[in-house]
């Protein structure tokens, strides 16, 4: 069983001081573990049948499409403003460290597509909050919600519920 506490960088006070910014970097560079979290999720979302996954930029198109590639389904981007090319849905969101607002393509998914979102991490559940938004609006169901890191301490897992949270890596602490 691979320590990903071990391989995940922390970089202290980025992109601000107090922040303790958790760097996937280190992990994604390392083929056998990148592979080795794709293959988990993949095995611990088995059995379920989705029609997208949902990726949420940026660092989330990087586990997110490999996912999706590895389910053979389709991948769809949420993006920061002024990024996608055609007709947008928007949702605002609070950061652990600011507020930001999200897009997806209009015709991005249809009604009654069952969705599974994939971000890097998971702090106070804001992003993914604001991603399933997106998707419900679009008359999508949330299949699942796959991440990386967890950081259980600012309680995005409680945010989200009753939407279920696969984790591979939980910090209790910064
Ligand atoms: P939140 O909306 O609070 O759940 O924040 C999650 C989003 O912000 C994810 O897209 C993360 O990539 C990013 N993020 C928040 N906190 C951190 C952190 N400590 N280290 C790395 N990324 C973070």
């Amino acid at each position: 069983m691979t320590d990903y506490k071990k391989i995940i960088r922390n970089v202290p006070d980025f992109p601000k001081s107090g922040i303790n910014f958790k760097d996937i970097t280190t992990l994604v560079k390392r083929p056998i573990e990148f592979k080795q979290c794709i293959d988990e999720l993949l095995q611990k979302f088995s059995g379920q049948k989705f029609d997208y996954v949902v990726g949420i930029e940026s660092r989330g198109f990087i586990f997110g499409s490999a996912l999706a590639y590895q389910m053979g389904i389709g991948f769809v981007p949420v993006r920061k403003p002024g990024k996608l090319p055609a007709a947008t849905i928007s949702a605002t969101y609070d950061l652990e460290y600011g507020k930001n607002e999200l897009h997806m393509h209009k015709d991005a998914i249809e009604k009654g597509s069952r969705v599974l979102i994939v971000d890097d991490l998971l702090a106070t559940g804001g992003t993914i909050a604001a991603t399933c938004e997106l998707i419900e609006k679009l008359g999508g169901h949330i299949g699942g919600i796959g991440v990386i890191i967890e950081l259980t301490f600012l309680q995005g897992r409680q945010r989200l519920a009753p939407h279920p949270v696969i984790s591979l890596v939980q910090y209790d602490k910064e």
